[in-house]
């Protein structure tokens, strides 16, 4: 008992020596980080309070503290490519003052994960972006960036780790399936990540995110009156003249006439002021292979699916 006791503590005492040997190089933000967190968490024990001259209205005769009370939690995660070329450089970026951005995680190509801030803390990832009538996603949204060039597949060790981080976000704070979504789900005109190779579907498949379903391109054979057919343009009237009933391919589900593509990218969360955008940030997360602002039929399928989910 004695020894192996001795050895634990060896282990130990040699793990704490290599730790303490390692040089953290992000010592000095580091010391900032703390520094900015303090100030906040002092504001947050200060008592409210409201210059009288400044408001409308009159006070209270005394101050009244609730004692029912947690943590504000978020209630997105936005997803992001670096569109650099390292994890390394990306830290750095987000430790220079002058930058302005930062993110909560940073997911290296290796799968490594940097947590740079507390959930509860408001990252500067998502900049002026929309998602329904929200507008300011930085205050209710945690940011992961993803180290990638902005153009090469995402390593598989890489994903793998999103999907960790993103379970325990999930769990953590209770985030719903359809709010992970991407920088240019809610800032269409201005971003483009991630790139198309995102395995969007992969995600929505352990539940985060949206997907259309399975079947939705799927056609189906019917039969139809020979009439009706040709009334619809859909048969050679030279060949079948003598035909009571012709068997014709239609999808299995049919997107109705009136169906309006900008109320559905709307419903889903887009900002459909610059449509074009729209039509672009929806192809790049669910069509993936032609991104741009055109919607064909198939498009429309799918969006008809998805915006019926929204409902
Ligand atoms: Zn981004």
């Amino acid at each position: 008992m004695k020894l192996s006791a001795l050895k634990f503590s060896l282990i130990l005492a040699s793990g704490f020596l290599m730790a303490s040997c390692a040089v953290n190089p992000y010592a000095s933000t580091n010391k900032l980080y703390k520094k900015q967190a303090k100030a906040y968490g002092k504001s947050l024990w200060a008592v409210p309070q409201v210059n009288p001259e400044e408001v409308a209205y009159p006070q209270g005769d005394y101050w009244v503290g609730a004692t029912n009370f947690n943590m504000r939690k978020p209630n997105y995660v936005i997803i992001h490519h670096t569109a650099q070329n390292s994890t390394e450089h990306t830290l750095k970026t987000f430790t220079t003052k002058a930058t302005q951005v930062s993110a909560h995680y940073v997911i290296g190509r290796d799968g490594k994960v940097y947590q740079m801030l507390n959930d509860h803390l408001r990252a500067w990832h998502g900049g002026a972006s929309k998602w329904g009538n929200n507008t300011d996603i930085n205050s209710s949204s945690i940011g992961i960036e993803l180290d990638n060039n902005g153009a090469e597949p995402f390593a598989e060790a890489q994903i793998n780790s999103l999907l960790g981080v993103l379970e325990m976000l999930k769990k953590k704070h209770g985030i719903p399936a359809a709010n992970f979504i991407g920088h240019s789900d809610i800032a269409p005109s201005r971003k483009v990540d991630p790139n198309p190779t995102f395995p969007w579907q992969k995600l929505s498949q352990s539940g985060f995110g949206l997907w259309y379903d399975a079947d939705v391109l799927d056609s189906v054979v019917v039969a139809k009156n020979y009439a009706d057919s040709v009334a619809t343009g859909k048969v050679d009237t030279t060949l079948l003249q003598q035909e009571v009933l012709v068997l014709q391919q239609e999808p299995k589900y049919k997107v109705p006439d009136t169906f309006n593509p900008q109320d559905a990218l709307r419903i889903i969360g887009y900002d459909t002021r610059n449509m074009e955008a729209a039509i672009k940030a929806f192809k790049l997360h669910f069509i993936q292979t032609e991104v741009n602002a055109e919607l064909t039929e198939k498009d429309k399928q799918i969006l008809y699916n998805l915006y019926q989910k929204c409902l």
